[in-house]
């Protein structure tokens, strides 16, 4: 693509972007996605975070997020390729195969008419009354409007939007995590000697392995910590789980990195060097200690550490922590979130959880996603929407961020469809048509 033009550009090829992007292409309107990573998905598939966590409130299990999200779902289940959608009332989270994910997503981009452009970054960008961007091979797009989904809202910091970085106070970021595959697991002997960490999927009929915080697991996590053959800074793993339809290989989640700025690369490489060792560690911890983890070594590192935090955009409205524990309602809500604050804390081996009060839900309200000043055509999408460091350890899982996307795509293409300033779209008609493509904001 050299010189294009599009009503809609998204940058940015995570759950945001992708739900963003499908959402306006879905109106008719000429979109472009950028993504710096040869594929989709963001920190799902690059940084192989295959989970969802909660999209359906505990216990009731009725989902709160539908549209592109809940579309997205049903296809991995159409697929046999996720876990827990029908379990115990309890269970919240649902592991996913990443590269059913991947296909599904691209498929999904493809069928709505997006144009994906994979591999690329912007270079510059300059904001008028439309937005020009030069792309790093050399090509660039004349867009009307933009959604910044980077997760750092890169587009908007480079376009002066105010932003807030890290918790009040020291600005300190969550931790990092290097996420990765292992195996081969031997299910057998996991059943015979650790048969809590064993399970049996509803809807795929596959046993399968899935460990989180277990006191006998957390034990000998401590054990390994107290004779220095874990240097990792936590306290449990936070998960290993069998990939749908792969139930010998595991996805782990368990590693924990601090780093003061993972915007900047010289900082971000250090922090992977140090991820990559705790995967090393962690190997030979599994090797040693988890009965039937004993033959497991490396079989996917994901493809970069997976960053939890950075920006966060300074918009009509800042979502705080009371505002997700008391479950607050909005007139303007464009998504809905059920999973609680879960902050891992900077600077230490602990984690803070506090969920919705009533185990019920709150509303994202559609000013977060609106920046307070700069360009009138940009709208934020993801993690980075304007919120506090609490608030944001809650709404920035999968599907809420993907719902949010949703939104913003649904503002872009009617902001380029009337001409209109991002500010001014109405909210009846962001909500009007989420509703009517089977969004949920009751
Ligand atoms: C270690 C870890 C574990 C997690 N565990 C879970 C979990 O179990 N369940 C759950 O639901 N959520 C989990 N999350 C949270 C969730 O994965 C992320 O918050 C979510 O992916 C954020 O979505 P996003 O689209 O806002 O950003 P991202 O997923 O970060 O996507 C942003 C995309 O933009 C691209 N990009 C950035 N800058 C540019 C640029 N200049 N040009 C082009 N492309 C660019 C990036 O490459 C990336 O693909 C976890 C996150 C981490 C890091």
């Amino acid at each position: 693509m050299s010189d294009a033009s599009v009503e809609v550009l998204v940058i940015g090829g995570g759950p945001a972007g992708i739900g963003a992007a499908v959402a306006a292409a879905r109106m008719g309107r000429r979109v472009a996605l950028i993504e710096r990573h040869p594929i989709l998905g963001g920190m799902g598939t690059a940084a192989l975070v295959n989970n969802f966590c909660n999209a359906h409130k505990v216990p009731s299990r009725r989902l709160i997020i539908g549209g592109i999200f809940a579309e997205l779902r049903q296809r991995l289940i159409d697929r046999k390729a996720i876990y827990g959608t029908q379990l115990d009332p309890a269970f919240w989270m649902e592991a996913y195969n990443p590269d059913v994910f991947l296909e599904q997503v691209t498929t999904m981009c493809r069928e709505a008419g997006v144009q994906t452009l994979l591999g690329r970054s912007i270079r510059k960008m300059s904001f008028n009354s439309s937005t020009h961007a030069d792309l790093d091979d050399g090509s660039s797009i004349n867009a009307q409007t933009v959604v910044d989904a980077t997760g750092d809202a890169t587009a908007a910091f480079v376009a002066g939007v105010p932003f807030n970085f890290g918790r009040p106070g020291d600005h300190a970021v969550m931790p990092l995590t290097y996420c990765y595959s292992i195996g081969p697991i031997d299910l057998e002997k996991v059943r015979r000697e650790m048969p809590f960490a064993i399970r049996r999927d509803a809807v795929t009929g596959e046993e399968h392995v899935f460990i989180e915080e277990h006191t006998q697991v957390n034990a000998w996590v401590k054990l390994a910590r107290e004779r220095g053959e874990l240097t990792i800074p936590r306290k449990h793993i936070v998960s290993i789980t069998s990939i749908p339809g792969n139930t010998s290989t595991a996805t782990v989640n368990f590693g924990r990195v601090f780093c003061d700025d993972p915007t900047d690369p010289a900082k971000l490489a250090v922090a992977e060097a140090q991820g990559k060792q705790q995967v090393e560690e962690g190997i030979r911890f599994y090797r040693k200690y988890l009965p039937g983890f004993e033959n497991v070594g490396l079989v996917q590192l994901a493809r970069q550490i997976g960053v939890r935090e950075t920006r966060q955009i300074q918009g009509l409205y800042t979502l705080t922590a009371d505002d997700v524990v008391s479950g607050r309602q909005f007139d303007d809500v464009i998504a809905q979130c059920c999973y609680g604050i879960d902050i891992h804390e900077p600077g230490t081996d602990g984690t803070v959880i506090k969920w919705v009060q009533g185990e019920d839900h709150y509303d994202i309200p559609w000013r977060c996603l609106v920046p307070s000043a700069g360009p009138s055509n940009l709208i934020v999408a993801g993690r980075c929407i304007s919120a506090t460091h609490e608030a944001m350890s809650s709404f920035r899982v999968s599907p809420s961020v993907m719902a949010i996307g949703e939104a913003a795509g649904v503002t872009a293409a009617l902001a380029a469809a009337g001409a209109t300033p991002i500010a001014k779209v109405p909210i009846t008609d962001i909500q009007n048509r989420l509703t009517a493509t089977g969004g949920i904001l009751k």
